[in-house]
């Protein structure tokens, strides 16, 4: 019987296009997936935007949009990474989807049921500013166990700790930077304090569901402490409205806070991927409802360091004690640095755009195989260097295992017709080493170790090149009477060439696409190793396969754009109109500026400059006899403007600025207007020009 599994990554908050550590996941479970597929299982392989809580409703307000708007937007920018790395999800769904709001409302009357769910009436911090209730990631202060400065109200990011917003020491409103008040709320609790919960979790986490390392962890909350009680309290579940959300049953106003139903995500895109299979709503949620029940369906999860509570602890206990099935395994993953080990480098940003990647022209599977190369099951940090990423895929990828395959097929295309040979015992001897690498690297791609199983490939790479070495078909083309054997041992090189290719495959799905045009096999998988294309086979000519890493690309890659104070620390530096944002300044500073709405009364052109226009400007001015005050202001806008298109209308004055004696006379003050920071390739300026009802003499603040 095929294996049935069920496998995610996590779901991606909805507020922001994908970084490279979503990549990185994506391609890590990518593997195990496109491996298990290989191997014959049946697997079920989804993510959906996480598409609720505050932070998106407050982003989809300040972008003008609804909160639906503002996450469909995120949505449709998915597909050109997914597609642009070969991440082969089986379905991509919204947490907003009508499955989720069911599925985790019944989830909630079952905990209910089961005696699990309590309410209290609690304090809570609520913006005076704002007039709203702060959700925990609004709310910033120092971490309650470690004291770690600026951590958000849910979760500290530096010691894993989870509490309640109220027990931050200092806290702030991220919003307002106001200090917030306590209100009371009723609050729903889900009660994992529970003898019921918490022995349940002990028993879980203990069969073999996560990694030992992730065991120890979990371990400081579900035991006790020196109290005698667990780390671990009870978890609030509920906010209070305004809230982009899911409805608690029966309590108006009240709705599930986020992290509730975004694992319920998962089960939701399933069966909205077994509705769509089913052409129908209903039988998809019967579909989904008998394949969760079946005991063989395997459930696994692929996550981050960041979100290990919310998964080995919140949402197994929700499954169990909702009567579902409980995942079979947990992996955690370590963060992606890039550049750690450069610092000295100037040349090099600390930061890796999934999309500059590509649009660079560099090749999705470099990246996908030199992640495998540092990739293993454990939860720890890897570390993206340039240099390596050019020796892995030059040196190995390229030098070792490409260059097999372009080595032979020439022969066999130019004298063998394209026809494979016989193969004689010494190449029979080292195809064998290679078939029987088949399991131990099979096993390896099960237990997700894959930098080993990358190693294996490549022993196995070096034997063929030692192979090819020895025997120099290159030689054997040029003498006499050795056909025979130059047909012998270019066959056993495409050959070889075949099995590596089923190794790599989880790894680099599009290539080995290619491989099987060119040998004209047919799908490569790995019960397939053993066979072996017959005496007689036709392969297709050789068509080069990869690039090799160019230096260039790298550098492009990483070039850090011209830095500011301002903008170095930001993870996407970016040049606005064609400038890098000025340095910092404070409200202070930008008072001195004395801004004022003025009328144009006289508009001309200057006589030898074919620059500037001589604007005469009334700012609501007097002079002491109580005369209107003219000013008169050269701007240097005449490319853009002719004098007629600005007498009457209103525009902003620089009403401070120092007298500036110029060519054809003295300036008193300057006027407003925009222009790209590249003139050459984007002209044109643009004066600024307030909306009706400005008065001259307004100050502008
Ligand atoms: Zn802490």
């Amino acid at each position: 019987m095929p294996r049935q599994l069920f496998v995610t990554t996590a779901l991606p908050y909805a507020n922001a296009p994908f970084h490279i550590g979503h990549m990185m996941e994506y391609i890590q479970a990518d593997i195990w997936v496109r491996f298990q597929r290989m191997h014959g299982s049946n697997v079920h392989f989804v993510c959906a935007d996480d598409a609720h809580g505050a932070p998106i409703m407050i982003a989809a307000e300040k972008a003008g949009k609804t909160p639906q708007q503002f996450v469909a937007d995120i949505a449709a920018g998915r597909k050109e990474y997914l597609d642009g790395f070969h991440i082969s999800f089986d379905n991509w769904h919204s947490t907003d989807g009508p499955e989720n709001h069911l599925l985790a409302q019944n989830i909630y009357r079952d905990l209910k049921k089961n005696g699990l769910i309590d309410t209290r009436t609690i304090e809570q911090f609520f913006d005076p500013d704002k007039s709203m209730f702060l959700p925990d990631r609004f709310i910033k202060g120092e971490c309650p166990k470690c004291h770690a400065k600026d951590q958000y109200g849910d979760n500290c990011e530096v010691c894993g700790a989870v509490y309640s917003p109220t027990e931050l020491i200092n806290p702030y409103s991220a919003l307002s930077g106001a200090t917030p008040v306590l209100r009371t709320s009723e609050h729903f609790f889900f009660k994992l304090s529970d003898p019921r919960c918490l022995a349940f979790l002990d028993q879980w986490t203990q069969s073999g569901a996560v990694q030992p390392e992730v065991l120890n962890k979990i371990a400081e909350w579900i035991e006790p402490g020196e109290d005698g009680k667990p780390k671990m309290g009870d978890w609030d579940i509920s906010r209070d409205a305004p809230y982009f959300g899911i409805e608690i049953p029966d309590c108006p106003g009240k709705y599930f806070y986020v992290w509730l139903d975004a694992p319920i995500g998962y089960l939701a895109s399933l069966q909205n991927r077994f509705a769509k299979l089913e052409g129908d709503a209903a039988k998809g949620a019967a579909a989904y409802e008998s394949f969760m029940a079946d005991p063989a369906t395997e459930q696994y999860h692929f996550i981050g360091k960041d979100i290990i509570t919310f998964h080995t602890l919140f949402w197994p206990a929700m499954l169990h004690f909702s009567g579902r099935k409980t995942p079979n395994a947990v992996f955690v993953h370590g963060f992606l640095t890039i550049n750690s080990g450069e610092k000295m480098s100037k040349s090099r940003g600390t930061g890796l755009n999934p999309l500059k990647y590509l649009s660079l022209g560099m090749n999705p599977e470099w990246l996908r195989y030199y992640l495998a190369t540092k990739l293993t099951p454990r939860n720890e940090d890897i570390e993206f260097s340039p240099d390596d990423f050019m020796a892995r895929v030059n040196s190995d990828l390229i030098g070792k295992y490409i260059n097999i395959a372009s080595r032979a097929a020439g022969f066999i295309s130019k004298r063998f017709g394209g026809k494979l040979g016989a193969v004689s015992p010494d190449g029979a001897g080292l195809l064998d080493t290679l078939r029987e690498g088949q399991d131990v690297i099979a096993a390896l791609y099960e237990s997700r170790e894959y930098a080993k199983a990358l190693r294996e490939v490549m022993l196995l790479a070096d034997k063929v090149n030692a192979y090819v070495d020895a025997n120099k078909p290159w030689e054997l083309a040029k003498k006499d009477g050795m056909e025979a054997r130059l047909h012998d041992v270019c066959t056993v090189c495409i050959e070889a060439f075949r099995m590596l290719t089923i190794y790599l495959k989880p790894v680099l799905p599009a290539l080995a696409a290619n491989v099987e045009i060119f040998l004209n096999s047919g799908p490569l998988s790995f019960g397939t190793a053993n066979g072996g294309l017959p005496v007689g086979h036709t392969i297709g000519e050789y068509q080069h396969l990869m690039q090799r890493v160019d230096i260039k690309q790298l550098d492009a890659l990483f070039e850090a754009p011209a830095p500011s104070a301002a903008t170095q620390s930001a993870t996407e530096i970016v040049a606005p109109g064609g400038e890098a944002l000025a340095p910092t300044i404070s409200i202070d500073d930008f008072a001195k500026v004395d801004l004022r709405i003025a009328a144009i009364l006289n508009c001309e052109a200057v006589e030898g400059s074919t620059k500037l226009l001589r604007l005469t400007l009334d700012a609501g001015e007097k002079d002491e006899a109580g005369q209107p005050r003219m000013r008169n202001v050269f701007s240097g806008i005449a490319s853009a403007y002719k004098p007629e298109d600005l007498v009457g209308k209103l525009t902003v004055l620089v009403a401070n600025l120092a007298p500036r004696k110029m060519k054809f006379g003295v300036s008193e003050g300057m006027v407003l207007a925009a222009s790209h920071g590249d003139e050459k390739s984007n002209p044109g300026i643009y004066i600024l020009n307030p909306w009706a009802g400005a008065q001259p003499g307004m100050r502008i603040h």
